[in-house]
């Protein structure tokens, strides 16, 4: 048989400008908290209509800072879901608070802001219980909802931040796979007190490692932008710090990749729709029951795809098929597994089997297939025939 050449799951984009800005910056000498790192801020927040932002080190640094600047402490509660990356929930539990997890939707892979707010309403009540019940939940602390727009989906957000306002609630989004979706015309990373974009090279723009922090939310902002930097204080001294703090800042090359990024953003958005259409069109026509493309909510006014998402028929074995594909060259991965069901969160909170069924029949079917910009026509329809194939095989 002829030796296939091997599709990745994800590749960056990087061109001759982007490896230019780079470039300019470590001749410059100047490596750390410089120019690049200020402008790749301005941009992102102009994108996302924000006052604020903090670029950072990665988006779990971003997320982490936005969670401890909206004041959440030890035994609070925050709202969440259980089918994202794990880190979306990590830095709920960074601060010794405690995520509650909502079952997701099926059509949207995200908690629907009615079964939101109906667990607010239970946790209000008194008495909710979460995994096996041994962490007690006491109502008067929930304090946020941490939401995620998933695979570049929006989340419903005017539902939720309406609530939230009402309610007294701080609202944090995780925006990390959504940069440059829009939510009824309106851009993802807008939407809650803080959210939080990321760009590992997986991301729809890279610079490497690297996140940012957005916020309307002076306060927020300026506790945000003194905890990625050591603690010091507004007057910034160098060897004054007035908190704890961390070091999450991002450092020059990575922001200049950024900035250089962020001019192709809008191409890198329509060659992914094209990307995406394309799988569409192919699994289609492929007509298989149970075999699904990945739909994008109603509310979601610009999609810009981070993975593209399919689901299998239930009848055959998703963990089979993609060790078959791996060993055709053709990388994939069952985004994602349940959050609740990860080793320590069992071992933390007693989760099982059955817990947030839908999350779980979602998370055994889910296929994540190679998907980037430079990915070709040819390649598309390899990957996708060769599934077919290998579902028709393993069909009972
Ligand atoms: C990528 C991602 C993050 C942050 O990832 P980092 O690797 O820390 O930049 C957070 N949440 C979600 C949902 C993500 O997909």
């Amino acid at each position: 048989m002829q030796e296939k050449e091997f599709i990745p799951l994800a590749q960056p984009t990087i061109d001759e400008d982007d490896i230019n800005s780079v470039l300019d910056v470590l001749n410059s000498k100047r490596l750390a908290m410089g120019p690049k790192t200020k402008e790749f801020e301005e941009k992102i927040a102009s994108l996302s209509e924000r006052k604020y932002a903090v670029a950072t080190s990665s988006g779990t640094a971003a997320l982490h800072l936005g969670v401890i600047s909206c004041g959440i402490k030890t035994g609070d509660i925050v709202i969440t879901t259980p089918f994202s990356f794990v880190a979306s929930a990590n830095v709920i539990l960074y601060q010794r608070a405690i995520p509650v997890f909502v079952d997701i939707d099926e059509s949207t892979f995200m908690p629907s802001a009615d079964s939101v707010i109906s667990v607010i309403e239970d946790i209000k009540k008194g008495g909710y219980k979460i995994g096996d019940g041994r962490i007690q939940l006491i109502p008067n602390r929930l304090k946020a909802v941490l939401m995620v727009d998933i695979f570049g989906f929006p989340f419903e957000w005017d539902r939720i931040t309406n609530y939230a306002l009402e309610n007294n609630l701080k609202v944090i989004e995780d925006s990390c796979e959504a940069l440059g979706s829009e939510y009824k015309g309106l851009p993802c990373g807008k939407f809650g007190d803080v959210s939080a974009f990321a760009f590992y090279p997986n991301k729809q723009i890279t610079t490497g490692e690297g996140g940012v922090l957005l916020t309307d939310d002076e306060n927020i902002y300026k506790m945000a932008k003194s905890l990625c930097n050591q603690g010091r204080g507004e007057d910034n001294k160098w060897l004054l710090h007035v908190r704890l703090g961390y070091n999450y800042r991002i450092d020059e090359m990575s922001a200049a990749l950024g900035v250089s990024q962020l001019g192709k953003l809008d191409l890198f958005v329509l060659k992914r729709q094209e990307i995406a259409n394309y799988y569409t069109l192919l699994i289609e026509e492929a007509n298989i029951q149970g075999f699904l493309p990945p739909i994008a909510p109603l509310w979601c006014s610009k999609i810009s795809w981070f993975v593209y998402v399919v689901l299998l028929p239930e009848y055959v074995d998703r963990d089979k098929i993609m060790l078959e594909l791996g060993e055709m060259g053709i990388e994939t991965r069952p985004y994602f597994t349940p959050i609740h069901l990860q080793p320590f969160y069992r071992d933390i909170f007693g989760y099982k089997e059955g817990c947030y069924p839908v999350t779980e029949a979602i998370s055994s079917r889910c296929l994540a297939l190679p998907f980037f910009v430079g990915i070709t026509p040819i390649q598309q329809e390899r990957v996708v025939e060769t599934l077919v194939k290998l579902i028709n095989k393993h069909k009972k």
